[in-house]
Protein backbone atom coordinates (compact mmCIF):
# COMPACT_ATOMS: atom_id res chain seq x y z
CA UNK A 1 0.00 0.00 0.00
CA UNK A 2 3.04 2.41 0.40
CA UNK A 3 3.83 3.58 -2.86
CA UNK A 4 6.77 5.27 -1.77
CA UNK A 5 9.68 5.06 1.32
CA UNK A 6 9.98 8.62 1.19
CA UNK A 7 8.21 11.41 -0.38
CA UNK A 8 10.77 15.10 0.25
CA UNK A 9 8.65 18.13 0.27
CA UNK A 10 11.11 20.98 -0.22
CA UNK A 11 13.33 22.69 -2.27
CA UNK A 12 15.42 22.58 -5.45
CA UNK A 13 18.43 24.68 -6.16
CA UNK A 14 21.32 25.49 -8.76
CA UNK A 15 24.63 26.18 -6.26
CA UNK A 16 26.54 28.15 -8.80
CA UNK A 17 30.72 27.80 -7.14
CA UNK A 18 33.45 30.55 -7.60
CA UNK A 19 36.51 29.84 -5.82
CA UNK A 20 38.51 33.09 -5.63
CA UNK A 21 41.27 34.07 -3.47
CA UNK A 22 39.76 36.89 -1.42
CA UNK A 23 36.11 37.20 -1.25
CA UNK A 24 35.57 40.66 -2.32
CA UNK A 25 34.04 43.35 -0.44
CA UNK A 26 31.53 46.08 -0.80
CA UNK A 27 32.11 47.86 -4.35
CA UNK A 28 34.88 45.40 -5.36
CA UNK A 29 35.15 42.89 -8.23
CA UNK A 30 37.38 39.52 -7.91
CA UNK A 31 38.53 37.64 -10.60
CA UNK A 32 37.56 33.87 -9.68
CA UNK A 33 37.86 30.35 -11.17
CA UNK A 34 35.34 28.86 -13.64
CA UNK A 35 32.10 28.78 -12.75
CA UNK A 36 30.88 25.18 -11.30
CA UNK A 37 27.29 24.48 -11.70
CA UNK A 38 26.00 21.77 -8.70
CA UNK A 39 22.46 20.27 -8.17
CA UNK A 40 21.68 21.20 -4.86
CA UNK A 41 18.79 22.22 -2.25
CA UNK A 42 18.05 20.49 0.77
CA UNK A 43 14.96 18.50 -0.51
CA UNK A 44 17.17 17.90 -3.75
CA UNK A 45 19.60 16.87 -1.51
CA UNK A 46 17.51 14.67 0.28
CA UNK A 47 15.96 13.13 -2.31
CA UNK A 48 18.70 11.87 -4.04
CA UNK A 49 20.51 10.66 -0.83
CA UNK A 50 17.62 8.51 -0.33
CA UNK A 51 17.56 6.92 -3.63
CA UNK A 52 21.11 6.39 -4.12
CA UNK A 53 20.54 4.54 -0.55
CA UNK A 54 18.12 2.31 -2.41
CA UNK A 55 14.88 3.94 -1.43
CA UNK A 56 11.69 4.63 -3.37
CA UNK A 57 11.52 8.31 -2.97
CA UNK A 58 9.55 11.14 -4.63
CA UNK A 59 10.42 14.53 -4.44
CA UNK A 60 7.75 17.57 -4.13
CA UNK A 61 9.45 20.48 -5.21
CA UNK A 62 9.14 23.42 -7.82
CA UNK A 63 11.64 24.81 -10.22
CA UNK A 64 11.73 27.45 -13.14
CA UNK A 65 11.38 26.64 -17.13
CA UNK A 66 14.72 26.80 -17.10
CA UNK A 67 18.44 25.17 -17.35
CA UNK A 68 18.82 25.24 -13.69
CA UNK A 69 15.72 23.26 -13.45
CA UNK A 70 16.36 20.87 -16.69
CA UNK A 71 20.09 20.25 -14.58
CA UNK A 72 17.58 19.73 -11.32
CA UNK A 73 15.35 16.95 -13.43
CA UNK A 74 18.48 15.52 -14.88
CA UNK A 75 20.11 14.60 -11.70
CA UNK A 76 17.23 13.68 -9.62
CA UNK A 77 16.08 11.07 -12.71
CA UNK A 78 19.49 9.72 -12.85
CA UNK A 79 19.37 9.11 -8.82
CA UNK A 80 16.42 7.06 -9.04
CA UNK A 81 14.25 9.77 -7.85
CA UNK A 82 10.52 9.97 -9.27
CA UNK A 83 9.72 13.52 -10.18
CA UNK A 84 6.49 13.22 -11.20
CA UNK A 85 5.68 15.78 -8.65
CA UNK A 86 8.65 18.21 -9.55
CA UNK A 87 6.37 20.86 -10.66
CA UNK A 88 7.56 23.75 -12.88
CA UNK A 89 7.25 27.22 -13.61
CA UNK A 90 6.09 30.72 -11.92
CA UNK A 91 9.61 32.16 -10.82
CA UNK A 92 13.54 31.10 -12.03
CA UNK A 93 14.73 28.38 -10.25
CA UNK A 94 15.96 28.60 -6.98
CA UNK A 95 19.89 29.39 -7.09
CA UNK A 96 22.82 29.45 -4.76
CA UNK A 97 25.66 32.21 -5.79
CA UNK A 98 28.64 30.61 -3.68
CA UNK A 99 31.96 31.92 -3.41
CA UNK A 100 34.82 30.02 -1.87
CA UNK A 101 38.55 31.08 -0.49
CA UNK A 102 41.68 28.86 -0.46
CA UNK A 103 40.66 28.07 3.44
CA UNK A 104 37.74 26.88 2.76
CA UNK A 105 35.62 29.94 3.89
CA UNK A 106 32.44 30.74 1.68
CA UNK A 107 29.69 33.40 1.06
CA UNK A 108 26.49 32.30 0.21
CA UNK A 109 23.31 34.41 -1.73
CA UNK A 110 20.27 32.51 -2.16
CA UNK A 111 17.72 33.40 -4.71
CA UNK A 112 14.80 31.17 -3.40
CA UNK A 113 12.98 31.70 -6.94
CA UNK A 114 10.48 28.81 -7.49
CA UNK A 115 11.16 27.28 -4.30
CA UNK A 116 9.15 30.18 -2.56
CA UNK A 117 6.57 29.53 -5.01
CA UNK A 118 5.63 26.06 -3.78
CA UNK A 119 2.01 26.42 -2.31
CA UNK A 120 -0.26 25.21 0.28
CA UNK A 121 -2.56 24.08 -2.51
CA UNK A 122 0.39 22.59 -4.71
CA UNK A 123 0.95 20.12 -1.65
CA UNK A 124 -2.92 19.62 -1.47
CA UNK A 125 -3.03 18.72 -4.45
CA UNK A 126 -0.54 16.30 -3.87
CA UNK A 127 -2.32 14.62 -1.02
CA UNK A 128 -2.91 11.15 -2.61
CA UNK A 129 1.36 11.00 -2.97
CA UNK A 130 1.87 12.17 0.34
CA UNK A 131 -0.68 9.13 1.39
CA UNK A 132 1.11 6.94 -0.62
CA UNK A 133 4.51 7.24 1.68
CA UNK A 134 5.68 5.82 5.01
CA UNK A 135 7.85 8.77 5.94
CA UNK A 136 7.43 12.84 4.60
CA UNK A 137 10.82 14.67 4.87
CA UNK A 138 10.54 18.13 5.37
CA UNK A 139 13.18 21.22 5.54
CA UNK A 140 12.24 24.66 5.60
CA UNK A 141 14.03 26.35 2.50
CA UNK A 142 10.06 26.51 1.05
CA UNK A 143 7.50 28.85 2.72
CA UNK A 144 6.25 27.72 5.97
CA UNK A 145 3.20 27.74 5.25
CA UNK A 146 4.08 25.15 3.03
CA UNK A 147 5.62 23.36 5.64
CA UNK A 148 2.64 23.60 7.91
CA UNK A 149 0.09 22.41 4.92
CA UNK A 150 2.48 18.78 3.86
CA UNK A 151 2.49 18.29 8.18
CA UNK A 152 -1.54 18.73 8.01
CA UNK A 153 -1.50 16.24 5.01
CA UNK A 154 0.41 13.70 6.36
CA UNK A 155 -1.26 13.86 9.60
CA UNK A 156 -4.28 13.57 8.17
CA UNK A 157 -3.08 10.36 5.85
CA UNK A 158 -1.05 8.93 8.95
CA UNK A 159 2.27 9.33 7.60
CA UNK A 160 5.05 10.05 9.62
CA UNK A 161 6.76 13.51 9.65
CA UNK A 162 10.53 14.14 10.13
CA UNK A 163 11.70 18.15 9.52
CA UNK A 164 15.06 19.51 9.88
CA UNK A 165 14.23 22.87 10.38
CA UNK A 166 16.46 24.61 8.54
CA UNK A 167 17.75 27.67 8.12
CA UNK A 168 15.76 27.90 11.48
CA UNK A 169 12.88 30.25 12.21
CA UNK A 170 10.16 29.60 14.98
CA UNK A 171 7.93 26.55 14.50
CA UNK A 172 3.93 26.43 14.75
CA UNK A 173 3.21 24.26 17.63
CA UNK A 174 1.00 21.65 15.46
CA UNK A 175 4.21 21.49 13.35
CA UNK A 176 6.79 20.96 15.93
CA UNK A 177 3.84 18.45 17.75
CA UNK A 178 4.03 15.96 14.03
CA UNK A 179 7.73 16.17 14.24
CA UNK A 180 9.00 12.34 14.59
CA UNK A 181 11.71 13.16 15.12
CA UNK A 182 12.73 16.84 14.93
CA UNK A 183 16.59 16.91 13.24
CA UNK A 184 18.52 19.73 14.45
CA UNK A 185 22.43 20.38 14.18
CA UNK A 186 24.09 22.31 16.60
CA UNK A 187 22.94 25.69 15.55
CA UNK A 188 19.36 24.94 14.89
CA UNK A 189 19.46 23.16 18.56
CA UNK A 190 20.83 26.62 19.74
CA UNK A 191 18.59 28.33 18.04
CA UNK A 192 15.50 26.67 18.88
CA UNK A 193 15.94 26.16 22.66
CA UNK A 194 17.14 30.11 22.41
CA UNK A 195 13.99 30.81 21.62
CA UNK A 196 11.87 28.71 24.43
CA UNK A 197 13.89 30.84 26.71
CA UNK A 198 15.85 27.63 27.44
CA UNK A 199 19.44 28.12 29.72
CA UNK A 200 19.83 24.73 27.55
CA UNK A 201 20.96 27.04 24.94
CA UNK A 202 24.14 27.77 26.48
CA UNK A 203 26.23 25.54 25.05
CA UNK A 204 28.95 25.82 28.29
CA UNK A 205 26.47 24.58 30.92
CA UNK A 206 24.64 21.88 28.77
CA UNK A 207 25.93 18.30 27.17
CA UNK A 208 24.11 17.67 23.88
CA UNK A 209 22.12 14.66 25.99
CA UNK A 210 20.87 17.56 27.72
CA UNK A 211 20.06 19.70 24.61
CA UNK A 212 18.20 17.11 23.31
CA UNK A 213 16.01 16.25 26.31
CA UNK A 214 15.08 20.05 26.12
CA UNK A 215 13.92 20.00 22.74
CA UNK A 216 11.64 17.27 23.51
CA UNK A 217 10.20 19.28 26.07
CA UNK A 218 8.99 21.94 23.16
CA UNK A 219 6.84 19.51 22.05
CA UNK A 220 8.25 17.55 18.76
CA UNK A 221 7.58 13.18 19.53
CA UNK A 222 11.28 12.74 18.90
CA UNK A 223 14.74 14.84 18.56
CA UNK A 224 17.48 14.11 16.90
CA UNK A 225 21.04 16.38 17.58
CA UNK A 226 23.60 15.81 14.79
CA UNK A 227 27.46 16.63 16.00
CA UNK A 228 29.19 16.83 13.28
CA UNK A 229 32.41 14.52 13.28
CA UNK A 230 30.89 13.30 17.06
CA UNK A 231 28.33 11.56 15.66
CA UNK A 232 24.41 12.35 17.08
CA UNK A 233 22.11 12.36 20.12
CA UNK A 234 18.76 11.26 20.18
CA UNK A 235 16.15 11.26 22.34
CA UNK A 236 12.02 10.49 23.01
CA UNK A 237 9.98 9.45 25.58
CA UNK A 238 12.55 6.66 26.75
CA UNK A 239 15.44 9.24 27.16
CA UNK A 240 18.57 10.51 25.29
CA UNK A 241 21.42 8.44 23.75
CA UNK A 242 24.47 9.12 22.12
CA UNK A 243 25.12 7.19 19.17
CA UNK A 244 29.32 8.01 17.56
CA UNK A 245 30.29 8.38 14.32
CA UNK A 246 32.79 6.43 12.63
CA UNK A 247 36.58 7.90 12.33
CA UNK A 248 36.64 9.41 9.09
CA UNK A 249 39.22 11.76 6.87
CA UNK A 250 36.60 14.51 6.21
CA UNK A 251 36.96 16.29 2.82
CA UNK A 252 34.52 18.32 2.43
CA UNK A 253 30.78 18.24 4.89
CA UNK A 254 28.77 19.69 2.26
CA UNK A 255 25.15 18.29 2.21
CA UNK A 256 26.68 15.91 4.84
CA UNK A 257 23.26 16.79 7.32
CA UNK A 258 21.05 16.40 4.39
CA UNK A 259 22.31 12.85 3.61
CA UNK A 260 22.18 11.99 7.70
CA UNK A 261 18.01 12.76 7.69
CA UNK A 262 17.27 11.32 4.50
CA UNK A 263 18.83 8.06 5.78
CA UNK A 264 17.51 7.98 8.81
CA UNK A 265 13.76 9.11 7.87
CA UNK A 266 14.40 6.02 5.21
CA UNK A 267 14.75 3.37 8.03
CA UNK A 268 12.65 4.92 10.29
CA UNK A 269 10.37 4.36 7.55
CA UNK A 270 10.97 0.50 7.19
CA UNK A 271 10.04 0.32 10.91
CA UNK A 272 13.18 0.58 12.39
CA UNK A 273 13.96 1.77 15.85
CA UNK A 274 15.34 5.30 16.08
CA UNK A 275 18.48 4.24 17.74
CA UNK A 276 18.83 1.54 14.39
CA UNK A 277 17.85 4.32 12.00
CA UNK A 278 20.54 7.07 13.55
CA UNK A 279 23.04 4.37 13.79
CA UNK A 280 22.59 3.89 9.85
CA UNK A 281 22.25 7.72 9.36
CA UNK A 282 25.69 8.35 11.01
CA UNK A 283 27.31 6.16 8.94
CA UNK A 284 25.63 7.04 5.64
CA UNK A 285 26.66 11.18 6.89
CA UNK A 286 30.39 10.15 7.67
CA UNK A 287 30.75 8.50 4.03
CA UNK A 288 29.17 12.24 2.62
CA UNK A 289 31.98 13.69 4.06
CA UNK A 290 34.61 11.44 1.92
CA UNK A 291 33.98 13.22 -1.04
CA UNK A 292 33.75 16.60 -2.69
CA UNK A 293 30.33 17.88 -3.27
CA UNK A 294 26.76 17.14 -1.49
CA UNK A 295 24.74 15.22 -3.98
CA UNK A 296 27.99 13.84 -5.89
CA UNK A 297 29.03 12.50 -2.34
CA UNK A 298 26.06 10.57 -1.59
CA UNK A 299 27.09 7.02 -1.29
CA UNK A 300 25.07 4.02 -2.36
CA UNK A 301 23.99 1.05 0.56
CA UNK A 302 26.75 -0.87 -0.95
CA UNK A 303 28.96 2.07 -0.63
CA UNK A 304 28.24 2.14 3.17
CA UNK A 305 28.16 -2.01 4.09
CA UNK A 306 32.15 -1.61 2.84
CA UNK A 307 33.12 0.85 5.21
P1 LIG B 1 25.09 19.71 9.22
O1 LIG B 1 25.79 19.31 7.97
O2 LIG B 1 23.60 19.83 9.07
O3 LIG B 1 25.70 20.89 9.95
P2 LIG B 1 26.53 17.86 10.96
O4 LIG B 1 27.78 18.64 10.71
O5 LIG B 1 26.16 17.62 12.38
O6 LIG B 1 25.24 18.47 10.23
O7 LIG B 1 26.72 16.46 10.21
C1 LIG B 1 25.67 15.55 10.03
C2 LIG B 1 26.21 14.14 10.16
O8 LIG B 1 27.22 13.91 9.17
C3 LIG B 1 26.86 13.82 11.51
O9 LIG B 1 25.91 13.37 12.44
C4 LIG B 1 27.84 12.73 11.12
O10 LIG B 1 27.20 11.48 11.00
C5 LIG B 1 28.29 13.15 9.74
N1 LIG B 1 29.52 13.96 9.80
C6 LIG B 1 29.63 15.30 9.63
N2 LIG B 1 30.91 15.71 9.76
C7 LIG B 1 31.63 14.60 10.02
C8 LIG B 1 33.03 14.33 10.25
N3 LIG B 1 33.94 15.30 10.24
N4 LIG B 1 33.38 13.03 10.48
C9 LIG B 1 32.48 12.04 10.49
N5 LIG B 1 31.16 12.22 10.29
C10 LIG B 1 30.75 13.48 10.05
Amino acid sequence: MHTYDLVVVGSANADLVVRVERRPGAGETVLGSDLATHAGGKGANQAVAAARLGAGTALLARVGRDAHGRLLADSLGEAGVDTSALLTGGAPTGVALITVDPDGNNSIVVAPGANARLTPEDVERAEGLLAAARVVSLQLEIPLDTVAAAVATAARNGTRVVLNPSPPVPLPAEVLAACDPLVVNEHEARFLLDLAGDPAADASSASPEQWAEALLATGPRSVVVTLGAAGAVLADATGAARVASPRVEAVDTTGAGDAFTAALAWRLGLGESLTEAVRLAVRVGAAAVTRPGAQESYPTLDEVAAR
